[in-house]
């Protein structure tokens, strides 16, 4: 057999270095000019969708299209077609425009493009990945020991503390699954937690009615005395408690439900305890903050997303536990064909996931240029602006309801305005700021979250003076 006998590498896939170089170049250029062009424009996408499927429905990928063309279509789509993250005036949803140097791993992961299953595939960034968890949950308070790994989401990490739970609340859940338990597995979190709970208690099979919803006490926190009481009824009634999870940092309100009472319950009892920091848990990094998390360094595991207040681009999760031998009981295999079997490390042998990105690699440069001190600085500027829009709201009349020390605000007009959905809607077709309409307490409320870690005190007077003017009635 001779080398002839192989057809060329098909370049479309696989071109030349000098082809690489000078489009990574334009790309360099090109997104830079984006970036800038979105902070000059709306925040709301202005694209004609019906044009757009007219153009995307031309694809039929029979002719081949050189990539640069392409390249410059899909940027330019982009810019008119989402809700812009990285426009300063997007208030939004724990969304945030991302560290650079987020961006810059990104492209390392993908040019590398490193296999994280197994430690024998990738030892450097499989060491890099255990670094900075461990780093992370010993800034949490948590002890030597402590282990975990890089999700997808915080959805993942939240499932997984379910798993695990459930793995070790009973011996034979592993192999019988929740038909080990003597009556129905039950977990609890309040009713202002992250909705994807619901269907994480349907994907890990205890089902939707097992999620036990508990109330808050009016200011958007979990009622320790009312999760009490739930516990002991269910105990009474046969039910199995096997989880509780308090979150620090409700998305509706950036509440942080009592971290302390909840651990105890779920000690006295010896049910699981998960803390839900998706969001709030990058307060850990400020030390004026960090005291807003007190008792998270109790819990059995929790979650912290880095693509929220860590600004690390999407989709970066962590799933902390204080005794990670549990990942390996719920989630090791036998796999002769893999590069390594180390139980302790390897992630495909204890986590959700197989086939897996170099995710960590995002928040191991941003903290390593930035160090906790950088950190800090970007998580109390965030507290600041909303202080900021706060206090000039609050003088124009208007009320905040939710009493967090975190970075949102939850805002009423004053009375005699316009409905709050109808203000956010007018707001959002200005495309002058974006911000959410939430419910707390049962009340639809604004919902503004300094999620853009480059706020001026323009963008503040802009977004006050939007709303302000938007809410005739
Ligand atoms: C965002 C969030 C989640 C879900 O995390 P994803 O990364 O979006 O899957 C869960 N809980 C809280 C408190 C959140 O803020």
């Amino acid at each position: 057999m001779t080398n002839e006998a192989i057809p060329p590498p098909v370049p479309a896939l696989f071109p030349p270095r000098e082809q690489r170089e000078r489009v990574d170049d334009y790309l360099t250029r090109a997104l830079a000019d984006a970036t800038a062009r979105i902070k000059a424009g709306p925040v709301m996408p202005d694209i004609d969708m019906a044009r757009f499927r007219e153009a995307l429905g031309a694809f039929d990928f029979r002719d081949p299209k050189p990539l640069e063309p392409l390249l410059e279509w899909v940027i330019d789509c982009m810019q008119h077609g989402t809700v812009h993250m990285t426009h300063p005036r997007y208030f939004g949803l724990f969304n945030p425009a991302p560290t650079f140097p987020s961006e810059c791993a990104d492209r390392i992961a993908g040019c590398f493009n490193p296999q994280l299953a197994s430690s024998g595939s990738s030892p450097v960034p499989v060491a890099i990945e255990a670094h900075v968890i461990r780093s992370i949950a010993r800034r949490a308070g948590l002890p030597e020991g402590v282990g975990g790994h890089f999700t997808t989401s915080g959805s993942e990490a939240n499932y997984t503390a379910l798993v695990c739970a459930l793995t070790r609340a009973n011996p034979r859940f592993a192999a019988e699954g929740v038909r080990a338990f003597s009556g129905p597995p039950v977990m609890y979190t309040s009713k202002e937690c992250q909705p994807a709970w619901h269907k994480i208690a349907h994907q890990a099979g205890i089902g939707r009615q097992s999620l036990r919803l508990v109330d808050t006490d009016g200011t958007g926190r979990m009622d320790a005395a009312k999760l009490s009481a739930m516990v002991q009824d269910d105990l009474r009634n046969g039910a199995v408690p096997v989880l509780i999870s308090p979150t620090a940092g409700t998305t509706g309100a950036g509440m942080v439900d009592p971290l302390e009472a909840c651990a105890q319950i779920a000690q006295e009892h010896g049910i699981w305890c998960h803390v839900d920091a998706a969001w709030g848990g990058a307060a850990l990094c400020s030390e004026r903050l960090r005291g807003e998390l007190a008792g998270i360094e109790h819990a059995d595991s929790i979650t912290i997303d880095a693509h929220k207040w860590f600004a690390t681009t999407m989709g970066c999760g962590m799933f902390i536990a204080r005794d990670p031998s549990v990942l390996n009981e719920a989630f090791g295999v036998g796999a002769d064909f893999m590069p390594s079997t180390a139980s302790s490390i390897d992630p495909y042998l204890n986590t959700v996931q197989w086939s897996r990105r170099f995710m960590g690699l995002r928040l191991f440069l941003s903290l390593a240029t930035a160090g906790w001190a950088g950190y800090a600085g970007h998580v109390e500027r965030a507290v600041e602006v909303v202080a900021r829009i706060k206090i000039r709201l609050l003088t124009l009349g208007w009320a905040s309801v939710n009493d967090s020390n975190l970075a949102v605000l939850c805002l009423l007009p004053p009375a005699g305005s316009a409905p709050v959905r109808e203000i956010v809607r007018r707001l959002l077709a200005s495309g002058r700021a974006w911000a959410a309409v939430a419910t707390v307490e049962g009340q639809p409320v604004i919902r503004i979250c300094a999620t853009h870690g480059e706020i001026s005190l323009h963008d503040v007077e802009e977004l006050v003076e939007a709303l302000n003017s938007q809410r005739r009635p």
